[in-house]
């Protein structure tokens, strides 16, 4: 998986209309190089480290257009707010239900969303949202612990 594609960046068009601002450039790179799945809020005060003069009305119109064009995924865990995923290979989430990390899960070598699924026949997949909810590695084991002292 690729997610140091700061590189990459001068290869996909952003189409008529969709200029490569630098805004939008400065939170494309946040993106590809946060693994966390920041959202909106964390993802402005990420660029702004970079771009002091940003404003998160801008972020947010940046993500919009990146979303729009299909090189950010948008992820959305119920009522919480979306969050931002740079990782474009098909994959799925996990979601810790005690400290609400996201984390990207990976499909098993050869397996596509569209063969170990059962769609409705000439179904054609468009995106692949799935969200696998849980404890992270760290919250079961501290769980499991903390049970153990008490
Ligand atoms: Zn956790
Ligand atoms: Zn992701």
């Amino acid at each position: 998986m690729s997610q140091n594609s700061t590189g990459n960046i001068k290869q996909f068009n952003l189409g008529e209309g969709h200029r490569m601002t630098p805004q939008r450039r400065f939170v494309y790179e946040v993106l590809m190089n946060s693994k966390d799945h920041p959202t909106a809020t964390e993802v402005f005060m990420r660029v702004k480290n970079k771009m002091d003069s940003i404003s998160l009305a801008t972020v947010y119109n940046c993500l919009d257009a990146l979303v729009g064009v299909g090189v950010v995924r948008q992820v959305n865990v119920d009522r919480e707010p979306s969050r931002y995923c740079g990782n474009l290979e098909p994959h799925a989430h996990f979601h810790c239900e005690n400290c609400a990390s996201v984390e990207d899960i990976s499909l098993k070598d050869g397996a596509k969303p569209s063969n170990s699924l059962k769609l409705p026949r000439g179904a054609k997949v468009e995106k692949f949202e799935v969200v696998v909810r849980g404890l992270c590695p760290e919250c079961a084991l501290s769980i499991k612990t903390k049970k153990q002292l008490n």
